[in-house]
């Protein structure tokens, strides 16, 4: 049905909670039909200059956006939004946020215009009862969100929202909430958990950052650690992961950039399997490798 159809049979409608109701059906199962489920994925950002820049990390966004069916809206959890308690954004038209300094105006003149979706905020309001999620009207997208999100969605023409990120929660905490998600996956929400696996910025060899592939001893360590787990298909050691040891603790100085994995593993069906790419270190201590859950 047209939009235009639609909204006219709307108007004939008495109530308007009846309105709201149909209003969220029309941009759910209308927009994606088949009930076919989305995949989920964790992309490693690294540096912010990845939107700007062309290079082969780029490219593996890129690539990834197009294996992909095109979603009714996307929700990300990104490393870079935390807050006391959980809220989603709830703008129709999300600002684009330019959180960090030091780097050319060309990176801070960035717009990455997609729309917001209320609609998608109240239903991942409604779907979570883990806690009370708030809707956020001051916020918008974060580099984590939009300096991946515009190599898949370049046209900007696909609704994104984010999720924060709970810093007083543990991580048990995290993936049990994050489970609570995966019925958006069914009403064609591509779920992206945006962060880094490694992630040490205070360690990491500024001269040695155009290198890529170069990994410190500890780093590849947890990196080949991290998948072999994931691969395994056993997250209780990854949940766990002030137990696994030095190369763990250097990896995940603090666990904002890491906490996005989690969601994405804890949205994994037993029968989709995870499939790497940007499988690389960057200047010693991060790495970029993404993973994409895919049914078997
Ligand atoms: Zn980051």
């Amino acid at each position: 049905m047209k939009r235009i159809t639609f909204l006219k049979s709307l108007a004939l409608l008495p109530a308007a909670g009846a309105v709201m109701k149909l209003s969220s059906l029309y941009n759910w199962s209308q927009s994606h039909p088949s009930g076919e489920k989305m995949p989920v994925m964790f992309m490693g950002h690294g540096s912010p200059m990845n939107a700007i820049e062309e290079n082969e990390f780029v490219r593996g966004f890129r690539e990834m956006g197009e294996a992909v069916p095109t979603p009714s809206a996307v929700l990300c959890i990104s490393a870079h939004w935390e807050t006391r308690g959980t809220y989603v954004t709830a703008m129709e038209n999300p600002p684009t946020i330019h959180d960090f300094g030091g780097f050319p105006k060309a990176l801070f003149d960035v717009q990455y215009p997609a729309p917001g979706s209320p609609e998608l905020a109240k239903e991942t309001q409604s779907t979570v009862h883990k806690t009370q999620v708030g809707l956020d009207d001051k916020w918008g997208l974060d580099h984590g969100a939009w300096s991946v999100i515009k190599h898949l969605y370049p046209k900007a023409d696909v609704p994104v929202i984010q999720l924060s990120l709970d810093y007083t929660k543990d991580a048990p905490y995290h993936y049990d909430l994050a489970k609570e998600l995966a019925v958006l996956r069914s009403k064609g929400v591509l779920i992206i958990g945006s962060g880094n696996m490694v992630h040490n910025l205070g360690m990491v060899a500024w001269d040695r950052l155009n290198e890529t592939g170069f990994g410190y001893q500890w780093a590849i360590e947890a990196s080949e650690q991290m998948k072999a787990q994931i691969n395994s298909g056993d997250h209780a050691p990854l949940i766990n992961f002030r137990a696994q040891g030095r190369a763990f603790d250097l990896s995940i100085p603090t666990p904002e950039h890491y906490l996005p994995l989690l969601y994405i593993l804890a949205l994994q069906d037993k029968d989709e399997m995870p499939v790497y790419y940007n499988d690389k270190a960057v200047g010693g201590s991060l790495t970029m490798t993404s993973v994409k859950m895919v049914k078997v």
